[in-house]
């Protein structure tokens, strides 16, 4: 095959609170990023993708939350796989309850570009409120991917990685309106509303408003609360945030809504 017309492929395993798994990968190899459902629910979704658990070199963890380590003791010991994270995400994760074996644990910097699979990945930092948290750049020939799935706020850094990124996956929490008027106890409200939180859909549309250009081509929203949003409202509010800033989309631009508890269609790019 010729290597300059490769497909890439990008699919969200599932994505939300109760569950964060992604997978990046072509014909060779591949990645997950987060295993925050079973392993085996990892695996069955990959087999039936037909993608072989023997491409998948490795797992980036972007921070300690349950939705986004589930399945990561599990997957690392039945695969060998190894996991990449920051040296304090580890010692956030690791505790006598959470044993991963040493052969698999690989620390990464901050900002520094690492090879995995064939691809340049740099781990930046972003605003939430784990021990740290960070998102993920990942470049694979010409195509520039950044994943950032939990974030209250979206600082300097992140923003300049979110910008050079032809694939984005980037939150969309809640509907304001929806947590202000739900259940959510007072504690709860702030705690999601904070600058360590979670992104909210006016939040998510009005970055995206100020920052989109024809070289960002996929948009995923991403992490959709359960009891406070909706994939209708999502892209409501995105829609409408558009049209008022007289934004239209090139006809190239694609933006998708991830499931909460099943695989997206794969989004393919050429390499
Ligand atoms: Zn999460
Ligand atoms: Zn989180």
């Amino acid at each position: 095959m010729n290597k300059a017309f490769m497909k890439l492929n990008f699919c969200s395993l599932s994505s939300g609170s109760s569950g964060n798994c992604y997978y990046l990968g072509n014909d060779f190899h591949g990645i997950l990023i987060d295993a925050g459902i079973s392993a085996t629910s990892i695996r069955k979704f990959l087999k039936n993708m037909d993608i072989s658990m023997q491409t998948i070199m490795g797992v980036l963890i972007t921070h300690n939350h349950i939705d986004h380590i589930r399945g990561l003791e599990l997957l690392t010991r039945k695969n060998s796989l190894p996991a990449f994270t920051t040296h304090k995400i580890w010692k956030s994760i690791l505790t006598p309850q959470k044993k991963i074996s040493p052969d698999c644990i690989r620390e990464i910097p901050l900002k520094q570009k690492f090879h995995l699979a064939g691809f340049d990945i740099e781990a930046f930092k972003v605003c939430h409120d784990a021990p740290e948290t960070i998102g993920f750049h990942i470049c694979a020939g010409d195509q520039k991917i950044t994943i950032v799935t939990d974030l209250g706020h979206i600082c300097k850094t992140a923003s300049r990685y979110i910008k050079a990124a032809n694939l984005l996956v980037i939150e969309s929490n809640y509907d304001e309106q929806m947590l202000v008027n739900g259940k959510y106890p007072h504690y709860l409200k702030e705690r999601i509303q904070s600058d360590h939180g979670h992104l909210g859909n006016h939040q998510t549309s009005a970055f995206l408003a100020d920052i989109i250009s024809d070289n960002l081509s996929n948009i995923c929203l991403a992490h959709l609360s359960k009891n406070n949003n909706s994939p209708e409202i999502v892209l409501q509010t995105l829609h409408q945030t558009f049209s008022e800033r007289g934004i239209i989309l090139n006809g190239q631009q694609r933006i998708s809504i991830l499931n909460r508890n099943t695989p997206t269609d794969i989004i393919s790019l050429i390499e």
